[in-house]
């Protein structure tokens, strides 16, 4: 049995975008021994805390949804923290999890790892073919490294431990401060207090030709407890929906569910990043799980979450 529901379940990061879903999903889908700690209570960076929170709880599923994350400009300025919080957090809770003889692990990482220029739409086996994209090179490295980790782990102690690479995500507990956001958070808050304030001119970053695929971060939440159920291989598995976007195309659809009627511009001194980023996602297909939020409903439905939550949202 690839999934055991009752068994003790840790989701490392169940405050974040992603973990907060994943936590809202296995609860619905009937696991009943969930276990989450915030990081004010655990500091996952810290390998003695993590050993004792293990020591504590003895999971025997371990969800790794913990990782310093954010958009493009916080990934190109903070590149040291990047690679060490995101290093040491995956290790940490890896080490600990083998020591406790975990059997069933979920690595998350992101799309980014593959090379700047693979071919499109990006297939699991194009890992390690090519250079990677330089604003979030330190990021990719660390997650690539967690993906070995799984990996050796698997063939050295014959764990069924698995990882999974996930597209750009958003949805409701995203981060939606301006300067370390990702792009939708940051094109919901701007459109939204561009309409407030009657603002003319809205000026987003890069000139808006790059294409990148949402997921719901519900649809990442559906996907991983289907994964914890059915999958179980060395390779990593993309999770997307296998359509992908102009940023201009997205920003035009936050412009339409904020009610903004002013321009759009766009301010070429910032980066564009990788020219786009399209997972295939033929593999999970297969194996029967789909997306099921269109993009649509889905930032009409983030931009309502925004708008009821911003004073609590992190900012
Ligand atoms: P990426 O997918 O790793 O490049 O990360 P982001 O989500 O941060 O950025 C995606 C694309 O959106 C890039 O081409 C950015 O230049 C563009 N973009 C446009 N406006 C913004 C903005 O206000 N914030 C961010 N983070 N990206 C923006």
């Amino acid at each position: 049995m690839l999934a055991d529901k009752t068994s003790t379940t840790y989701v490392a990061g169940h405050r974040g975008l992603a973990g907060s879903a994943i936590w809202r999903r296995l609860e619905a889908d009937g696991w009943t021994d969930l276990v989450g700690r915030s990081s004010k209570e655990v500091d996952l960076r810290d390998r003695d805390a993590t050993r004792r929170l293990f020591d504590e709880i003895q999971p025997t599923t371990v969800v790794v949804a913990a990782a310093r994350v954010g958009g493009i400009l916080a990934n190109d300025t903070y590149p040291a923290e990047f690679l060490s919080e995101n290093l040491r957090i995956q290790v940490n809770l890896m080490d600990a999890a083998l020591e406790h003889g975990v059997d069933r692990l979920l690595f998350l990482g992101s799309s980014c790892i593959y090379p700047r220029l693979a071919p499109q739409p990006i297939k699991e086996e194009y890992l390690l073919t090519g250079h990677l994209e330089q604003t979030n090179e330190a990021y990719a490295i660390a997650k690539i490294a967690g993906i070995i980790q799984v990996q050796s782990v698997r063939r050295e102690y014959g764990k069924h431990w698995i990882s999974a690479m996930p597209t750009n995500l958003y949805g409701p507990g995203d981060n939606f401060t301006a300067q370390t956001s990702h792009v939708l958070p940051a094109l919901i808050r701007r459109y939204v207090e561009a309409t407030e304030s009657g603002a003319p001119e809205v000026v987003n970053w890069g000139s808006g030709s790059p294409l990148r695929e949402f997921l719901h971060v519900d649809d990442l939440a559906s996907a991983v407890s289907f994964l914890l159920e059915h999958y179980d291989d060395p390779s990593t598995i993309n999770v997307g929906t296998g359509e992908d976007h102009s940023i201009r195309h997205i920003a035009s659809l936050v412009a339409a569910a904020a009610g903004y009627a002013g321009e759009t511009t766009w301010d070429t001194t910032r980066p564009d990043g990788t020219p786009r980023k399209l997972l295939d996602v033929t593999r999970l297909r297969e194996l029967g799980w789909e997306p099921s939020v269109s993009l649509e409903a889905g930032i009409g439905a983030t931009v309502d979450w925004y708008l009821e939550h911003r004073a609590q949202a992190r900012s």
